[in-house]
Order: C-alpha cells, then sequence, then structure tokens
C-alpha cells in the first residue's frame, strides 16, 4: 500500500466520508508528489509533508490558487477543527487555509501568518481571514482583512495589525497611500493606560473612548512628541491636524490646549484656548474674515492661546449696521452695543463673538467695548489684517501701547511695522487668565 492508501484507510476506505475514488494514484504536475481524488476530497503526498487530505471550501481554495505548485505546497496537516470552535483549517508547507461559516476559505502565510499566530489565531480580536493576502493599491505592501481587523506588511515595516476605530481613521485618510503609509506597529496601550494608539511611518492615530481617533504627524506630532505625548498638558488630540483658514498654518486641537504650526512660526504650544463666534453684518472689504481668524490664530499662538473659530452667522440688522459706539470706552456701551451684543445664537458661557459691522460711529476700525458678562468686539468692513486679533485682545484685558511693533498699538493697527506684530510675555500672561481662555 502507498502512503495515500494507508491514510484512505485511516479515513474509513470507500466507506468513509472521501467516498470511492474518482483517479488512480497520479504524480503531481510539479513531479514530486503524488494525489489521488475521491468523490468527497483528495489526498496529496509528498516525501516532504506525508499524505493529508484537503476537501470541501479549503479545497476549493487550494485548487485557486494553484495546488502543490501555489506557494502553499503541499498540506501539511488533514482538515482539522480549530480548538473550541466552529472553523476549519489546512496548514501547508507554505502557509495556511482557515474556514469558517461566515468567513469562507482564505489563506494567510508568510510574516502576515506570522503575526497573526503570535496573537492567537482566530481566537485573538482578529478573527477569521476575509481576503488571502492580497497586494496594496500602493504595490508596495501586502495585507489581509480579517473579522477584526488588518495585518499590513511592507519589506521595510514588518508586519502588524490595525483594528477597530484607529483602522477607521486610517482607512477614512486613504489607507497607505495616505500621509501616513503603512503602521509600525501594532495598535499598543498608552504609558497612561487610557488610550491606544499605532504609530505609522508617516505619524500616529490616537484614540480613546472619550476623544475617539485622530492622526497627528509633523511638526505638531514632535512637539506633542517632546512635551511628553498624552501625559503633557495637552492630553489626547481632539483633532486630526487642520489647515488654518486663509491656508497658511496648521494646527491640532487636543483636550487641553492645541498645538499650532507655520512656517514663520515652527509648532506653539497653546494651553489656552479662546472659543469665537463670528457674527456678520457686513463682510469686510480689504481683508476676508478668514484671514483675519487666521492672523489671529498666528499671533495668538505665540502668547499660547489657541483659537477655537466655533460659528459663523450672518445677521441681518440694518439699523446696527453703523454701529453707534460712543467714545468706545471699555465698561461704558451705547444702546446700539447693548442690543447688537444680546444676539448670541450658539455662543455660551464666556465665549467671544466678533460683529462685523459696515462702520462703527464715530469711525473706527473697530471697537472692543461690551456688555457686562457678554465679551466680545465689533469689527468695521474697512478693517487692516490684524484689527480682529487686537480687538479681541481688547476683550482678553490687554491694553494699548505705544509701539508699532506690538499687536497692541495704539496707533492703529494699519501702521504695524513687523507682521506678525508681538504679544509680549506679560501679555500672555493677561491673555491665560482671561475668563474668556480655557
Ligand atoms: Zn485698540
Amino acid at each position: 500500500m502507498s502512503d495515500i492508501d494507508v491514510k484512505y484507510a485511516a479515513l474509513g476506505g470507500a466507506a468513509g466520508w472521501l467516498g470511492p475514488a474518482t483517479t488512480p494514484e497520479l504524480v503531481a504536475p510539479d513531479g514530486i508528489g503524488h494525489y489521488r481524488h475521491y468523490r468527497s476530497g483528495s489526498i496529496y503526498w509528498s516525501p516532504a509533508s506525508g499524505a493529508h487530505e484537503a476537501h470541501g471550501r479549503i479545497r476549493d481554495r487550494w485548487a485557486a490558487l494553484g495546488w502543490e505548485r501555489s506557494f502553499l505546497g503541499y498540506p501539511v496537516t488533514d482538515e482539522t477543527a480549530v480548538p473550541g470552535g466552529v472553523g476549519r483549517y489546512n496548514h501547508f508547507q507554505g502557509g495556511s487555509i482557515y474556514w469558517s461559516p461566515a468567513s469562507d476559505s482564505h489563506e494567510v502565510h508568510g510574516a502576515i501568518r506570522g503575526k497573526w499566530s503570535s496573537l492567537g489565531w482566530e481566537r485573538s480580536f482578529l478573527g477569521y481571514p476575509l481576503t488571502d493576502e492580497s497586494t496594496t493599491p500602493d504595490g508596495i505592501g501586502r495585507y489581509n482583512h480579517f473579522q477584526g481587523g488588518s495585518i499590513y506588511w511592507t519589506p521595510t515595516t514588518g508586519a502588524h495589525e490595525v483594528h477597530g476605530a484607529i483602522r477607521g481613521k486610517w482607512s477614512s485618510l486613504g489607507w497607505e497611500r495616505s500621509f501616513l503609509g503603512y503602521p509600525l506597529t501594532d495598535e499598543s496601550t498608552t504609558p497612561d493606560g487610557i488610550g491606544r494608539y499605532n504609530h505609522f511611518q508617516g505619524g500616529s492615530v490616537y484614540w480613546t473612548p472619550a476623544t475617539g481617533a485622530h492622526e497627528v504627524h509633523g511638526a505638531i506630532r514632535s512637539l506633542w512628541s517632546s512635551m511628553g505625548w498624552e501625559r503633557s498638558f495637552l492630553g489626547y488630540p481632539t483633532s486630526d491636524e487642520l489647515s488654518t483658514e486663509d491656508g497658511t498654518g496648521r494646527y491640532s486641537e487636543f483636550q487641553h490646549g492645541s498645538i499650532y504650526w507655520s512656517p514663520a512660526t515652527g509648532a506653539l504650544a497653546c494651553r489656552e484656548t479662546v472659543r469665537l463666534h463670528i457674527k456678520c453684518l457686513t463682510a469686510p472689504t480689504r481683508f476676508s474674515i478668514n484671514q483675519m481668524v487666521s492672523n489671529m490664530r498666528l499671533t495668538y499662538a505665540t502668547a499660547q492661546v489657541g483659537v477655537k473659530y466655533a460659528s459663523f452667522e450672518v445677521l441681518n440688522l440694518p439699523a446696527l449696521n453703523d454701529l453707534d459706539v460712543g467714545a468706545c470706552n471699555m465698561g461704558n456701551v451705547t444702546a446700539e452695543q447693548v442690543d447688537l451684543f444680546s444676539h448670541r445664537n450658539n455662543v455660551t458661557g464666556n465665549d467671544v463673538v466678533a460683529y462685523f459691522v459696515h462702520s462703527t460711529q464715530p469711525p473706527f476700525n473697530g471697537c472692543a467695548a461690551f456688555p457686562a458678562g457678554r465679551p466680545g468686539a465689533a469689527v468695521a468692513s474697512g478693517a487692516s489684517a490684524w484689527t480682529l486679533a487686537h480687538e479681541i485682545g481688547h476683550v482678553l484685558g490687554l491694553s494699548h501701547v505705544n509701539d508699532n511693533n506690538r499687536l497692541m498699538t495704539g496707533n492703529g493697527t494699519d501702521n504695524i511695522t513687523n507682521p506678525p506684530p508681538d504679544l509680549i510675555a506679560s501679555e500672555s500672561t493677561t491673555m491665560l487668565a482671561s475668563n474668556s481662555t480655557n
């Protein structure tokens, strides 16, 4: 008897589940092994692997890949039930094929199989493979998707799993074709024990139950890292990296602050945030609101104050569009200012509102006098690029100075000589202590 005959007899012969032979024992196309087909499966033998049966959907998958001439080679086990589960597998010389009712049969091999094995095979959070190993769209990497996540591999990064909300974020950004590239780690627990992260070639994705999953990368990530990651005062990211409204800067928001970056300033950590609402009666004519907000981000970041552009609303209030501001003295407002500043849709607590009006009467670029408990400022349509930042500076407690290098110059922000204008350390201290920064 051949080894194939011995295996057949052990499985019950013609009366067993394999049923009667449908071929004689034949030499396999690779010229090395032998095989014999039966009504309900096959037995393959080679000198290196011995004789093993394959059948059903696992045999179908192996056949589709090219039988023994595929990278899988010959089976080294019979089809076997997974421990305590519903699935089945054959191991082969070059990998494995796993089947379950929900996932059908798929092969897994090489470093990806090694990673899956190290995590606990189908009993891990990954569950069963949902794909064969496949080439990534960029042509460089390989992956298997599993029921509970994916494993990605490249020659330079090795094999790493990514799953859950972090995988969802990576997917939404474009997988390996995004700036993140391939994962460099499995999903890992942060040192504070609360969050989870994967590092990627081009950045990281951090997740917590409270914040969700957000990417952080580049100079902003470098600064956050140097500060101590999530253990810094910033905590976890609450946004992906965002562009400033005028496209000249970038920022990421965190639980307890933000990091701003621009080519001129590099990365700057902001430990407080002013929540800014824009309410527009007349759009400014010389500089856009977006440019003014972006300039505000730029100067305020140098004082460790971030800006949250919380809402925008158009107000149709023609009677207040040329706003009577009287002498524009802080704490001394007109009836029209009381009326205008009562419009606080979406505004909570000590959020700050900038009302863009056609003009102030008398004519100023803006006026930061506001009624008690309604912090904000009016900005006229002829305002300079720095008027918004300047007027909100007043709202946060800053006074005029006689220095045209500084944002708070009392000589008119059109006369600023060194954009972006300076906020000095004592002004930063005042802003950070303001009730309107959090
Ligand atoms: Zn002023």
